[in-house]
């Protein structure tokens, strides 16, 4: 099959990443959860204590972020030490929606984006891969579903880790809290591309989901 890209946004809680991975697999190419980017310099930061944004700045050339892929599934690294589960944590991903707002961190990883879609077919997820790292992607989607939904979906996942741990209040506090951060940064705000093809989740299953986004991508790509 020909070289493609497929980029998929939406806010947090939408079902980017389950359906993008499922997505790579039946179109045999690779995924790229830009996300996992994001909180891996989170990560790497609240160790190294960097909190304003000049911290954050000045520690940048000492780290280097990779991607490898085991067993299909993607792992990242900084400074070569897989960080992949650790960056799963409420903490990583408050402080990601904050790092992610500096234009430092988002030209960092800029070029690392573009160039991991150069060299491979990619479905890649994020919030601004429509809009700014791949503004002439084949395929543009942008999934959304109501903030109750996608706090929902988050508290279930949570309460399998950490039983009781949280209330779904205080998940859909942290939702609402970070689609604000995401949408009304000044750099690469969390926006539909105009000619990506919006697909509320809200009511949908999995499968389902899954099959109208593989339908959107079997007719861009002339499948
Ligand atoms: O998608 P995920 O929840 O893992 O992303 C963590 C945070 O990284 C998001 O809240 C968002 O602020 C940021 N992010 C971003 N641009 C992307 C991907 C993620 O700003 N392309």
């Amino acid at each position: 099959m020909r070289h493609f890209n497929i980029a998929v946004d939406g806010p947090s809680g939408a079902g980017k990443s389950t359906l993008s991975r499922r997505l790579a697999k039946r179109l045999r190419c690779i995924y790229v959860d830009t996300g996992a980017l994001y909180r891996t310099i989170a990560l790497w930061m609240m160790r190294e204590h960097a909190e304003t944004d000049e911290e954050i700045k000045d520690k940048l050339p000492e780290l280097t972020v990779t991607m490898d892929y085991l067993d299909g599934e993607q792992h990242v690294f900084a400074n070569g030490e897989d960080v992949t589960a650790l960056i799963r944590t409420e903490a990583v991903s408050m402080a990601a929606s904050r790092v992610s707002a500096l234009p430092a961190v988002r030209k960092f990883l800029f070029r690392l984006q573009q160039s991991l879609a150069e060299q491979n077919s990619v479905v890649m997820d994020g919030r601004d891969i429509g809009t700014v790292v791949l503004p002439d992607a084949d395929v543009k989607i942008f999934l959304t579903a109501s903030p109750e939904k996608r706090a929902m979906r988050r508290f279930l996942e949570l309460e399998q880790k950490q039983p009781g741990a949280q209330t779904f209040e205080s998940v859909l506090e942290d939702v609402i809290r970070r689609d604000e951060h995401d949408m009304n940064r000044k750099i690469s705000p969390l926006k539909q591309a105009e000619d990506a093809v919006p697909v509320d989740t809200s009511d949908a299953g999995l499968e389902e989901s899954e099959q109208m986004l593989f339908q959107i991508c079997k007719e861009k790509l002339g499948l």
